[in-house]
């Protein structure tokens, strides 16, 4: 079964569509959270993504724009973004958000947005962080999103990923973070996204251009912060 993974879509529809139209063809569709917040186009990336059979866990920014958790831990451009998310979502896309679980176990993989110590907002930088991430993971495997930066742990290894790098599903247990599609943060701006064989025991790290002057002129025509618009070109 071959299963495109995405994190950190972001409201950001050129990326999230580039991505599917680059991956090929896949079964299913894994979404780890944060499929809004800072970017222009929050219902239709929610509507996109439904299309397909898909399995989705809640990250900070989907809790914060359906007020399931507050806005102090926010900097001011996420907290004004997801004020702003909250006006734009349809009942239905907020139903969708408000039900999604924090934890999805899926074969050999656990799916969570931060970390299995705090899946809302627990960052794995560092294998250091992910060590008590892995001794609690229930699977060989596991992914995660929220750095927006393309990396595997294993026990006491790390490894930052670019675009074409390819993992092996062997012995070795780790997590690993496909990187964020609509607000890279490794310094490639380009989306980026991974595709897991589940018969050739391989995930594949991969990354795809689009359109970022178009939105970043919809992130600022919706009166989103400027910052917002400007990282999308510099990649972090
Ligand atoms: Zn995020």
């Amino acid at each position: 079964m071959r299963i495109l993974v995405v994190a950190d879509v972001h409201a950001n529809l050129a990326a999230l569509q580039a991505v599917l139209a680059e991956a090929g063809e896949f079964e299913t569709l894994w979404s780890l959270g944060d499929v809004v917040g800072y970017g222009a186009e929050p219902g239709a990336c929610i509507e996109l993504l439904r299309r397909y059979p898909l399995v989705a866990v809640a990250g900070n920014h989907d809790l914060a724009a359906v007020g399931a958790i507050g806005l102090e831990e926010f900097n001011p451009f996420a907290a004004e973004a997801a004020r702003w998310t909250a006006t734009q979502l349809s009942a239905a896309e907020k139903a969708w958000l408000s039900e999604l679980p924090q934890v999805a176990a899926e074969g050999q993989f656990t799916l969570v947005h931060g970390s299995l110590m705090d899946p809302a907002w627990g960052y794995l930088f560092a294998a250091s962080d992910a060590e008590e991430h892995l001794r609690r993971q229930p699977t060989p495997f596991g992914l995660v999103g929220h750095t927006h930066v393309p990396a595997v742990f294993f026990e006491s290894e790390e490894a930052y990923l670019h675009g074409g790098a390819s993992l092996a599903l062997a012995e070795r247990r780790f997590v690993a973070n496909p990187g964020g599609v609509g607000q890279p943060r490794d310094g490639d701006p380009r989306a980026a996204y991974a595709v897991l064989d589940t018969e050739a025991r391989r995930i594949e790290f991969r990354r795809a251009a689009y359109d970022i002057e178009t939105t970043q002129a919809k992130i600022r025509a919706a009166g989103l912060p400027a910052y917002l618009a400007e990282r999308l070109a510099r990649g972090r």
